[in-house]
């Protein structure tokens, strides 16, 4: 790798991308119709390019496209001139300077770890181990909806192949359990994740694991079923319930890790790239292993981009146990060229450097362009 110590940042060009959901995201803390994303395109001075993507979700993270967008403005004339193999030391100065903006900052790192790959030849998955590049199995998310939308969602996704449905809950316990009762009858050999979004309360929530008991469904995983400080709470639902408790909202950064783990307030963490930049995720990921629990990954509304940054990470590393990366599956459209393929539940890894993605830069105006401390429109 050593005429890459000369391979330098010259542009960081970044542009919004709607991607319209085939239906209504709703969970008990949001709703949305639409992913409000933003793409990013790191180019080295060899020509090699990087993408990225951010995908914040306002009531999870407290980012939107706008923040977003200002803060790749502050922060990427910093970038130019680097050497891409800097990746690391750069991540640590955006953590520095946006601390509080993660989605931002994850599709930096991810641009600059494609691009770095790139460079080197080697698959993105290859930096974090390159462990087990077999291809996986996700769930799918079903979004709070009627029983009857309920059941015609779940049943096409059931003749697609199917079979972990993680249900979006917390809204309505009672209503809750009659919809995953529902699918129980329709479709027998189905198991539930039961993410709560931090909508219930302790006594809800156990409530809602009795009901789900009661008429002899599979609960495999309760996901941040009450807020989350209340660590007391999931510690309490994991011994009172036996059903495995992953903390999602509960973590947001290593130190939120180790709080987590050392309440005994849950069995996975619930690993996502924007919660917390890539770098951190991967740390994360470490110490929870290393601590004794399992892992879990998912995302936010995110296409292949963000998603096969994720799934890097399931390939490098060892010990994803639960695979929630299903977003590109809800959206209408599929903007992204090469990368991962699905093919039913199936999540088949590509080999290609990097991400092995590519997006045209759009032709109209919507792009900006940072050669140096100048940001200009494309
Ligand atoms: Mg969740």
């Amino acid at each position: 790798m050593k005429q890459m110590k000369n391979t330098s940042i010259q542009e960081v060009t970044f542009w919004p991308i709607d991607l319209p959901m085939t239906d209504p995201f709703v969970v008990a803390t949001g709703i949305r119709a639409v992913a409000e994303n933003i793409v990013v395109r790191i180019t080295l001075n060899n020509g090699i390019v990087g993408y990225g993507e951010a995908a914040p979700f306002p009531e999870v993270g407290g980012e939107d496209r706008s923040s977003c967008l200002q803060a790749f403005a502050h922060l990427t004339p910093s970038l130019i001139g680097h050497p891409v193999h800097d990746y690391e030391e750069l991540g640590r100065h955006l953590a520095e300077q946006a601390p509080s903006q993660p989605a931002a900052r994850c599709a930096i790192e991810t641009a600059l770890l494609d691009a770095y790959c790139r460079a080197a030849g080697i698959p993105l998955w290859q930096c974090w181990g390159g462990a087990d590049v077999r291809p996986r199995v996700t769930d799918i998310t079903i979004p709070i909806a009627t029983q009857d939308k309920t059941l015609s969602l779940a049943r096409s996704w059931y003749d697609r192949g199917f079979r972990l449905f993680k249900m979006k809950v917390g809204k309505d316990v009672d209503a809750d359990v009659r919809r995953l009762e529902a699918l129980h009858r329709a479709l027998t050999d189905i198991a539930f994740i039961g993410d709560g979004n931090q909508g219930f309360s302790r006594a809800e929530c156990l409530a809602f694991a009795d009901g789900v008991r009661r008429f002899g469904g599979v609960m495999v995983l309760l996901e941040q079923p009450v807020v989350r400080d209340d660590l007391d709470s999931l510690a309490a639902i994991r011994r009172e319930t036996g059903i495995p408790v992953a903390a999602d909202e509960s973590v947001r950064s290593l130190d939120d890790a180790r709080n987590v783990i050392a309440h005994g307030a849950a069995d996975y963490i619930n690993i996502k790239i924007m919660k917390t930049g890539v770098l951190e995720a991967a740390e994360i990921a470490t110490f929870t292993l290393t601590s004794g629990l399992k892992l879990m990954i998912g995302g936010m509304l995110e296409s292949r981009i963000a998603m096969g940054c994720s799934l890097s990470l399931v390939l490098g590393m060892k010990g994803f146990e639960v695979l929630d990366l299903d977003t590109p599956l809800l959206m209408a459209t599929d903007p992204v060229q090469g990368g991962y393929r699905y093919e039913g539940p199936t999540l088949r890894p590509w080999h290609e450097p990097g991400l092995g993605v590519s997006m045209p830069i759009p032709a109209d105006t919507s792009a900006t362009r940072i050669r140096d401390n100048n940001p200009t429109r494309t």
